[in-house]
């Protein structure tokens, strides 16, 4: 009886187990991640428990992989050459004394900077008023052309508008200085405060003179560096040099430049004719360039011989004043003496007769003489 006992216990607590683990345990093993043998080895446990029969992995259904699409090359577009014009195409400028391109740059299809071998063609005339083409081009390293054309419009300089003084306002403009009597001509009309104007030259070397009177309140205008006929209306580019030289001289005395001038022999000169039609040309372009020229209506004739003393001086401003009493811009020259002697009893006059003397700027009255060249 222990006997039986003890096998039924034995079926019971160890063959049965056994059966049913191997049974159990197999579809896991299966499925299992393989494990390294040298890991099997160095496990006795598990060495001497797993020794399963391989199963067959029954075949599951093959799922054909998606294909993958290949990526296509990325292709540039072939493009021609595409030029930039910083600014854009139509640009706006000032009369000015020169005109410098906005900038410009050309790219090839494969972004490869192509400025260095544009061409650029077409001319701008920056003093004068009106609009011009500029042509740009550039080709490739295939031979793809691209040209575009840029329109520059040069526009005047925009003017302060004229205010009308009051009746009885009085230019005293003074031409041809510095000189030797100009000093004293600053001393009489200070004692007048009265301001007065000085279209001078350059080439007298007198900053110290233009200095002063610019500090006392009188207008500083342009009136030529050298006053050689010949040589100022040889052409335009003559006229901007010796204007642009006596501008230096007039900042190198004030620290600005001025908007003022007078012609030498006034816009109605002929003097000039041996360069035809450069007085009605500059008459235009000067303006436009935003400078405003003044001519006179009274004339004190102190250089054209008709005033030899200062009372004929005094006698002919006075008799014109007298003509144009709105206003009246009086001609004289601070290089003769009678004149600049003369203007202690002009002034005089004119306080006892209610005028006032003002010096000349951009709102002032305009007195043109006609053209006649
Ligand atoms: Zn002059």
């Amino acid at each position: 009886m222990k006997r039986s006992v003890c096998i039924v216990l034995f079926c019971v607590f160890l063959i049965l187990p056994l059966f049913f683990a191997c049974r159990v345990s197999q579809p896991e093993i299966a499925e299992a991640t393989p494990v390294p043998t040298e890991a099997i080895q160095a496990d006795d446990t598990v060495q001497s428990v797993i020794v399963p029969t391989p199963m067959e992995t029954p075949a599951l259904p093959t799922v054909p992989p998606t294909p993958t699409p290949t990526p296509e090359p990325t292709e540039i577009p072939v493009t021609d050459p595409v030029i930039t014009l910083i600014g854009g195409d139509t640009v706006q400028v000032e009369a000015d004394f020169g005109f410098s391109d906005p900038g410009y740059f050309a790219d090839d299809y494969l972004g490869n900077n192509l400025t260095s071998r544009m061409t650029v063609s077409g001319e701008v005339i920056p003093y004068k008023v009106g609009t011009y083409d500029i042509t740009y081009s550039v080709t490739d390293d295939d031979g793809r052309s691209t040209t575009v054309v840029r329109h520059v419009e040069v526009i005047p300089v925009e003017m302060p508008q004229i205010v009308m003084p009051p009746e009885k306002t009085v230019y005293l403009t003074f031409d041809d200085g510095p000189s030797a009597y100009t000093e004293k001509l600053l001393d009489v009309l200070k004692k007048h405060n009265a301001k007065a104007t000085f279209f001078i030259i350059g080439n007298k070397g007198r900053t110290d003179i233009i200095k002063r009177a610019y500090e006392e309140g009188h207008a500083i205008g342009v009136h030529t560096y050298t006053h050689e006929y010949k040589d100022i209306y040889k052409n335009e580019q003559a006229f901007f040099n010796d204007f642009w030289a006596t501008q230096e001289v007039i900042k190198e005395a004030t620290g600005s430049y001025t908007r003022i001038f007078r012609f030498p022999g006034g816009s109605a000169n002929t003097a000039s004719r041996r360069n035809k039609g450069i007085m009605t040309r500059l008459t235009k372009i000067m303006e436009d360039l935003g400078y405003r020229y003044f001519d006179w209506n009274v004339s004190s004739g102190d250089a054209s011989g008709e005033s030899y003393t200062s009372s004929d001086v005094k006698n002919r401003v006075v008799g014109g004043i007298k003509k144009h009493s709105d206003f009246a811009i009086v001609l004289q020259h601070d290089i003769h003496y009678q004149s600049v002697k003369a203007v202690d009893s002009i002034l005089t006059w004119g306080e006892e007769n209610g005028y006032t003397f003002l010096a000349l700027d951009l709102t002032s009255p305009i007195m043109h003489s006609e053209v006649q060249n």
